[in-house]
């Protein structure tokens, strides 16, 4: 059989719905799938680890990355730049896998107009209050940066429309199997098995 070269899979939401939690357990569950860790300035929150969660630069670091061509998409996202290595990527799909991008809004923007086949997932919480009460339970930011963070997943919400899918994460179980759901759906498609009927 020819080997299936994987998918580009992205997938946005407010910060604090709790993606990379429904992330983390989709990849315990699936071997042919595999997360592009992001770069980018923020400073490591607790626990966070370099190569891991994300690869943390300084700006100027950053900067040069950029001039260099080495993002398939960057953005900057409340005061910091986070961006995708293209190499990371690229070697990646070629593999056979679905590579995934937790990626806010602006950067799936780039990528649906440079990249000709890509799944694009929103995932929400199941309310907008359900969502400050997350972000507020992570106990990470101070009122200020709550506020800005709940007025940018606002202007977020309006970018949905140009979503493939809504993934309402009410349960981190429950998002994973819409997750999965999709996923499957998207290598049964038609264009991804034609080879499969080439003696016919
Ligand atoms: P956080 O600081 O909470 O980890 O992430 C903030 C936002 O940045 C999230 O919405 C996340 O999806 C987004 N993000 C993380 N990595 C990237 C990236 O490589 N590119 C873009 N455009 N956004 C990213």
């Amino acid at each position: 059989m020819t080997k299936q070269k994987g998918n580009l899979i992205v997938i946005s939401g407010a910060s604090g719905v709790g993606k990379s939690t429904v992330i983390a357990e989709l990849l315990k569950k699936r071997n042919n799938i595999c997360f592009s860790v992001s770069w980018t300035t923020r400073k490591p929150r607790d626990g966070e680890i370099h190569g891991i969660n994300y690869f943390f630069a300084s700006r100027n670091e950053f900067e040069h990355m950029i001039a260099e061509g080495e993002f398939l998409e960057h953005a900057e996202y409340v005061g910091n730049y986070y961006g995708t290595s293209k190499s990371q990527v690229m070697k990646r799909l070629e593999e056979g896998y679905d590579v995934l991008l937790d990626i806010e809004v602006e950067g799936a923007k780039q990528i649906r107009t440079n990249w000709n086949k890509a799944v694009f997932m929103f995932v929400i919480a199941p309310s907008f209050a359900e969502l400050e009460n997350r972000l507020r339970a992570r106990q990470t930011d101070d009122d200020e940066k709550i506020k800005k963070r709940l007025a940018r997943a606002k202007e977020e919400y309006k970018e949905i429309p140009a979503y493939d899918y809504i993934i309402v994460n009410d349960t981190v179980e429950n998002a994973v199997k819409e997750i999965e759901a999709v996923l499957t759906a998207e290598r049964c498609r038609k264009k991804e098995r034609l080879h499969l009927m080439k003696e016919v």
